[in-house]
């Protein structure tokens, strides 16, 4: 090859500064026998500008070029300019020809990415770490095939929105401040991050719970879960046991057959563990009803041992609206329900007087267990630490995961700080929608101060002016 023809560019290897170089080179009508990519992560990120010339190509080619653009290969800038020349150069339609070499590599490329997100998304596990000042955050070491940490990021942003966090990776760190956007470094050393914390028991506790021995299918498991993905998670190590155990549990299961019945929600002796654990193992995998019933089971924080139970969410999933509360009160700790005392009755009239129906609204509690202060035979409520609320984040975080709400409504300062950070205040942004991550956020009182304050109506009358502004939004989006 004539290598004084060669056109070098230098970029910094992400897509986004590939597409800017791309597009000049067009512009430039350099074919691509003639460019020689140099990735270079010295270089400065490149995103477009508003006078970047428009080219034209198919959609299916962006998605696909976007992820190909994290396949581990020196190759691959110069398979998607060689594709990008060729659509723009007489090929409109080359991405239909499934048969095209370049096309059916780039599709290969774009796979092998998109499985190895999917199994970062799975397979990601956050350790605690208190911070010098005074802070938690939350890490995560993981070893993509591809450099997708980028590519993955958002995921992670819309998951665990309230927590700081950091995920490392030999390629390149994320970092997430609760806010603004997420930030990346350079790769690190596995020794960075740590490698158990205070909620690990809780990661077992929950993986026996779902870990269903009469459905024991270990080639699709190790399918699912490759062995080079276990020494990261704090689970893996019950596997072993979990199997070698499974014929004796299901025989077990067998004869206490007809005890799982005895599952039922009420005042203390608990639920008996057995009958849980039958439970689980008979719900969904990975439904919500999983979640709630494994949440009987949470250690992560002392509140579990006073209370009856732990209350979890209610309503429809998805919906539309979810309604987040401070934490289960006594009359929702007996029936293992949110919102259904004095004070869910009053949200319930404020809710059918802005037009909206409990019924198609998912109500939930940040915390999950009921924090009491016993005075005589009375419980008196207690507004819940920040660590409790830490340690209970991961549940509601897979509610909303579940749910999808597009507005979320937060009832009160716990709720309304847990989801959008120290700075939200109550009499300041009550009423107003504030977007994050994609989605809208309503923050109002709690029903439980308008009874505190004496049932006034005109606060009434403004929690009702508040939860009508969801109302509209959701008339304005056209979403019933
Ligand atoms: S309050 Fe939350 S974190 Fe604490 S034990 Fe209950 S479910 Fe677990």
């Amino acid at each position: 090859m004539d290598t004084d023809a060669l056109t070098a560019v230098r970029f910094h290897p992400d897509f986004s500064s590939w597409q800017q170089r791309a597009r000049q080179l067009l512009v430039d009508e350099t074919p691509p026998q003639r460019v020689w990519w140099q990735p270079d992560h010295t270089r400065k990120r490149e995103t477009a500008s508003s006078s970047a010339t428009a080219i034209r190509v198919p959609k299916a080619f962006i998605t696909q070029a976007r992820a190909a653009s994290c396949y581990r290969s020196s190759e691959r800038w110069a398979l998607l300019y060689h594709l990008l020349w060729r659509l723009t150069h007489g090929e409109r339609h080359l991405m239909q020809l499934a048969g095209d070499p370049q096309v059916a590599r780039l599709r290969n490329y774009a796979k092998a990415v998109s499985r190895d997100a999917h199994k970062m998304k799975a397979f990601v596990r956050f350790r605690a770490v208190d911070t010098t000042d005074g802070d938690r955050r939350y890490i995560a070491w993981f070893e993509p095939d591809h450099f997708i940490v980028e590519y993955a990021a958002p995921f992670f942003q819309r998951r665990f929105a309230n927590m700081r966090w950091s995920i490392l990776t030999p390629d390149c760190c994320a970092h997430w401040e609760g806010s603004g956007k997420v930030w990346f470094s350079e790769g690190a050393d596995k020794a960075a991050a740590p490698d158990n914390d205070v909620v690990e028991d809780t990661w077992r506790c929950y993986y026996r719970h779902i870990f269903n021995p009469a459905r024991v299918k270990i080639q699709a498991m190790m399918a699912e879960m490759p062995q080079k993905y276990w020494k990261n998670l704090p689970e893996s190590r019950l596997i072993p046991t979990l199997i070698q155990e499974a014929d004796r549990r299901v025989a077990a299961m067998a004869k206490d057959a007809k005890s799982s019945e005895r599952l039922r929600c009420g005042p203390r002796p608990a639920t008996p563990a057995q009958a849980l654990s039958e439970a689980i193992q008979k719900s969904e995998s990975g439904s919500i009803q999983q979640l709630a019933l494994a949440a009987q089971s949470c250690r992560n924080c002392p509140l579990w041992q006073p209370a009856t139970q732990a209350v979890f969410g209610e309503g429809p999933v998805p919906a539309r609206i979810m309604l987040i509360g401070e934490q289960p009160g006594d009359n929702e700790d007996l029936a293992g329900k949110p919102f259904v005392g004095p004070a869910g009755e009053l949200l319930n009239r404020a809710l059918a007087a802005a037009g909206l129906s409990r019924q198609e609204l998912y109500i939930t509690n940040t915390v999950k267990h009921f924090k009491f202060r016993p005075q005589g035979r009375r419980r008196l409520h207690e507004r819940p630490s920040q660590e409790e609320i830490d340690a209970c984040s991961q549940w509601l975080a897979a509610e909303i995961e579940q749910v999808q709400p597009s507005i979320i409504i937060c009832l009160g300062m716990t709720a309304a700080r847990a989801q959008l950070g120290e700075n939200v205040q109550i009499a300041r942004d009550r009423g107003k929608l504030l977007a994050r991550q994609g989605r809208q956020y309503l923050i109002t009182v709690h029903p439980a101060h308008l009874l505190r304050s004496g049932n006034n109506p005109r606060e009434i009358q403004r929690f009702v002016a508040d939860l009508q502004v969801a109302a509209e939004k959701l008339n304005s989006l056209g979403i019933k």
